[in-house]
């Protein structure tokens, strides 16, 4: 069975122990591609069996639909058409996928198309205003990572929301590519954020369209990259840090595996907010190691070698209110 996660509300926010009927329910998973987790990653402690895919996607279905997000941000997707996309529309969900340019897969025999991006959002909670495909830059030239930028509108609150998803260049050696490219991210959220009204060059001008960006970053909290975010213009904050005692330390990990150069146990992934427009009321759980146990991630109990990360935001009231 899938680990068992609880629900976590940060000190200060409502105690209800129900869905608050306006929050937004946000989840980020890398669910793993199929072809890499098969074909390239090496994983040397989880049993080929376990990858397989006829049953790793109702684990990947289980996790998605146990939580029933209103918004769910995925990377490394390689069944977007024949599998993600039909399912999803039948439960209410409206999607849009972008690939990689020059995903890995591709380099993987049968293989079922590149890995990418995707983003869905449920259809009876929001309609969508814009969609932005983006292939990320760095120093003004094309790379191999992509992003999608949605902007919807929310049916209950009639507020809007900017949401984005993506995936940055893995590996260390590449910090300072994965630097410019969230760099080229945060120029472009500030001009769909500020509904092209001014440059988003000081505070006073930055975005007013509330905004999550949910991602593998493939950067630990100590690298750049993640810095550029947590510094921006745009007033963002990593909603995982609530989950610490301080409300300042991101959890211990969001990813774990072993390959043969050895174990990782990272925090790669995160969901940034808006944090004068959007209060987060409550967060999924990081499992315990016990949880994740002696093989690590991916096995026969969880399917993707990244956590996935969910919570419930809620527009706060305000200046913000205008929008
Ligand atoms: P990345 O370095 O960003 O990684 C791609 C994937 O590999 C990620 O999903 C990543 O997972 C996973 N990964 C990370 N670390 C390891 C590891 N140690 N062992 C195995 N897998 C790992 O790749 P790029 O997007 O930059 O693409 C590079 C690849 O793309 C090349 O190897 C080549 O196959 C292909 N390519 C082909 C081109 C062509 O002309 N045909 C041109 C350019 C690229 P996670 O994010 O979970 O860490
Ligand atoms: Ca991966």
């Amino acid at each position: 069975a899938r680990p068992h996660r609880d629900l976590f509300y940060p000190s200060g926010t409502a105690p209800c122990r129900h869905k608050h009927n306006s929050s937004i329910r946000i989840m980020q998973w890398n669910i793993l591609a199929q072809a890499l987790g098969e074909g390239k990653d090496g994983f040397i402690r989880c049993p080929l069996d376990a990858l397989n895919w006829q049953e790793r996607k109702y684990l990947i279905l289980e996790e998605i639909l146990t939580y029933r997000p209103d918004i769910l941000c995925l990377q490394e997707v390689d069944h977007y058409y024949d599998t993600f996309q039909p399912i999803m529309a039948s439960l209410g969900y409206q999607g849009s996928f972008l690939a990689k340019p020059w995903s890995p897969c591709l380099d993987v025999e049968q293989n079922n198309g590149p890995d990418g991006c995707a983003l869905f959002y449920r259809s009876a909670r929001f309609s969508l205003q814009a969609t932005a495909h983006l292939r990320l830059s760095a120093l003004m030239l094309p790379t191999n990572q992509v992003a999608i930028v949605q902007t919807l509108n929310c049916k209950v609150t009639g507020r809007r929301l900017c949401v984005a998803v993506t995936h940055l260049k893995a590996r260390s050696g590449w910090e300072r590519l994965r630097s410019a490219q969230g760099a080229d991210l945060l120029q472009s959220l500030c001009s769909i954020t500020s509904q092209g009204g001014s440059s988003c060059q000081t505070e006073v001008e930055s975005g007013t369209i509330p905004l999550v960006v949910c991602g593998d970053f493939n950067a630990e909290p100590s690298e750049d990259v993640y810095r550029r975010f947590s510094s921006s213009t745009l007033g963002l904050n990593s909603a995982y840090k609530l989950l610490s005692s301080d409300g300042q330390t991101e959890p211990a990990y969001t990813s774990w595996k072993i390959r043969p150069s050895g174990e990782s146990c990272s925090t790669l992934d995160y969901i940034w907010y808006t944090h004068d427009a959007l209060s987060v009321d409550c967060l999924l759980n990081i499992p315990t190691e016990e949880q994740i146990g002696p093989d690590r991630l991916p096995s026969y109990h969880y399917p993707s070698d990244h956590l996935s990360l969910l919570c419930d935001v809620i527009f706060r009231e305000g200046p913000h209110r205008l929008m």
